[in-house]
């Protein structure tokens, strides 16, 4: 996408405080983007975990630490840009319309295995152990029967690589059937995925870079078939190392004593927030 001007987004869901690792992911996103435009979405999908009143502390705190977005909600309330509204608990129906053009062009096929439902969280899936169980087929063939309530899977092709250029980790290669399956695009209480949601909104966004976490290369690799099944242009990519704490474990919202809203309450200054998110980086 070269000539191309840069469109970049921040896409925290708030279901929780923000804490070093998001600094981490959006001071790159935002240093990324450059001059370019950077979108801030709230990716509120997750109504059961979702609360307002984080969504409003992930504005204040991105503000706080010095990230600036131009498109999407304000601290302050306000929501410039065109592409709105920036909430994914408000986009339905766009994910509806995607559900239907991959459903219609036969991409997709209805799935009643209960526990694996379960596991389809709409969240976007952060760590291995947390990721979508590799789907062993068990309704790709079966015969649906009318108004059975289902899931709707994805079907990948076994053995087709994914590849993708990663801006900061390099080549990377992902093997459908091997390291991840059929995936889930819409639960059986009609909740869209998170990778649905995702594509959609970064299509529609004209997003040309996606910066967010290592942990969610199976997810991009997922999401480039979907943009393809789509018809869409793939953006650039670029994964951000993981924050670790001292037991060596992926920092999670629980570690609230890392979150930027403590360390903003003890009375560090942006700058040293600033810093304790990128100097770790190895
Ligand atoms: N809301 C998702 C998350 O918090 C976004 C991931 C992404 O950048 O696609 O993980």
């Amino acid at each position: 996408m070269i000539g191309t001007p840069y469109r970049g987004r921040l896409a925290p869901s708030p279901t929780g405080l923000l804490h070093l690792g998001h600094a981490r992911t959006f001071l790159i996103a935002a240093e990324r983007a450059g001059g370019g435009t950077l979108i801030l979405r709230n990716d509120d999908l997750d109504t059961q975990r979702s609360r307002p009143e984080f969504a409003q502390a992930m504005l204040e705190d991105l503000a706080w630490l010095g990230i600036r977005w131009t498109e999407g909600p304000q601290p302050d309330g306000t929501e410039p840009g065109n592409f709105g509204p920036y909430a994914q608990s408000l986009r339905g129906s766009l994910y509806t319309a995607a559900f239907q053009q991959l459903s219609e062009a036969g991409f997709l096929y209805p799935c009643i295995c209960s526990r694996k439902d379960l596991l389809s969280a709409p969240h976007a899936p952060h760590a291995e152990d947390e990721d979508e169980p590799l789907y062993p087929g068990t309704c790709r063939e079966r015969n649906p029967e009318s108004d059975e309530p289902s899931a709707w899977r994805f079907r990948v092709t076994d053995g087709e690589e994914v590849s993708f250029y990663d801006a900061l980790l390099g080549p990377q290669t992902f093997i459908a059937g091997r390291d991840f399956g059929d995936f889930v695009v819409m639960r059986r209480d009609g909740v869209p995925s998170y990778q649905l949601a995702c594509v959609a909104d970064d299509a529609v966004m004209q997003i040309t870079e996606v910066v967010r976490g290592r942990d969610l290369l199976r997810s991009t690799a997922r999401q480039i078939l979907l943009l393809r099944a789509l018809g869409h242009s793939i953006p650039a990519y670029a994964h951000v190392e993981l924050m670790r704490n001292e037991r060596g474990e992926r920092l999670a919202k629980r570690d609230a004593a890392r979150s930027l809203r403590y360390l903003r309450e003890s009375g560090l200054t942006p700058q040293e927030v600033r810093k304790m998110a990128i100097e770790e980086i190895e």
